[in-house]
């Protein structure tokens, strides 16, 4: 569970359990989307089937952890088409209830499990009421409120938290603005969301400022300035304009050149006087040479 990024009591609280040997039979995960819970899920699956775990983590060298992707007592159900079918989990039960073949246990994870429809869950629930000593199941959701409360009550729940910013910016590897961090309010995808939108505006800008059309470009300045989303990082998204115009230059001979020059130029304007307004319209005037 090491590779997970936070969570820290979380794994602790797990890899007691599996040290101890009083791994549970069904388990529920909580917590915001994209937090890492799947993967957690995932980790504790593969240290719950190791053969030779030592203080509740797998081992990597064991048969189980080494065919661990294809270990057939292994298995994640994840919705089709935002649906968990019952049919779907009267599969699942089917093959739980048959023995282990490769490890001495069996672990199933249902992401996503507020899908299942309330026939599903009930299905579910048979096998939650007598689960074969060696299965364990593992709900992963992000709204357990859809889940029913025979199924919370035969199940730990376990709860995780909103990663911090540094957590944040660790799994993404340091590339994260500051107004993507509050943005994303501890959610991995929401803050490469942001950061994905914020490129796709300045390709947008630069791409419509190559064509020097006054209205175009005047359009795109207008859609910038008034989305809230940008309201503070303007100078941000120019920055990436112009890092594009940079690339651009090493693979266009012909492009012209001031382009970088008048956004050097907006950019300072920016930092001296703060008028992001009379800044863009001078780059827009510059652009287009008028
Ligand atoms: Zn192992």
């Amino acid at each position: 569970m090491d590779i997970v990024i936070g969570h820290e009591e979380n794994k602790e609280k797990l890899k007691k359990m599996i040290e101890s040997n009083q791994i549970g039979h069904a388990y529920l995960f909580v917590g915001k989307k994209s937090i890492g819970k799947k993967l957690f899920a995932v980790e504790f699956a593969k240290s719950i089937l190791c053969d030779s775990s030592v203080n509740g983590k797998y081992c990597d060298k064991c048969e189980s952890c080494l065919t661990f992707e294809h270990n057939s007592d292994f298995k994640i159900i994840a919705p089709e088409k935002d649906a968990i079918k019952v049919d779907t989990i009267r599969k699942m039960t089917g093959e739980i209830i048959l023995m282990p073949t490769k490890s001495k246990r069996k672990v199933f994870i249902i992401d996503d499990a507020e899908l299942m429809n309330e026939q599903a869950q009930n299905a579910l629930l048979k096998i939650l009421e007598e689960p074969p000593k060696y299965a364990t199941i593992i709900l992963i959701t992000s709204n357990k409120d859809k889940l029913l409360n025979t199924i919370k009550s035969r199940v730990m729940e376990i709860q995780f938290n909103a990663l911090s910013n540094d957590e944040i910016k660790k799994i993404l590897a340091g590339d994260v603005h500051e107004e993507a961090l509050k943005f994303a309010n501890g959610s991995v995808s929401k803050a490469l969301d942001f950061n994905n939108d914020m490129f796709l505006m300045a390709n947008s800008i630069a791409t419509v400022m190559k064509t020097k059309n006054f209205l175009d470009i005047n359009r795109k300045m207008e859609e910038l300035k008034n989305d809230k989303k940008y309201k503070s990082m303007i100078s941000d998204v120019l920055e990436k304009v112009m890092f594009i115009f940079y690339s651009e230059l090493k693979e266009n001979v012909e492009f012209d050149v001031n382009m970088i020059s008048y956004i050097e130029e907006c950019l300072q304007s920016i930092k001296r006087n703060g008028n992001v307004d009379l800044a863009l319209d001078m780059l827009l005037l510059n652009v287009c040479n008028l």
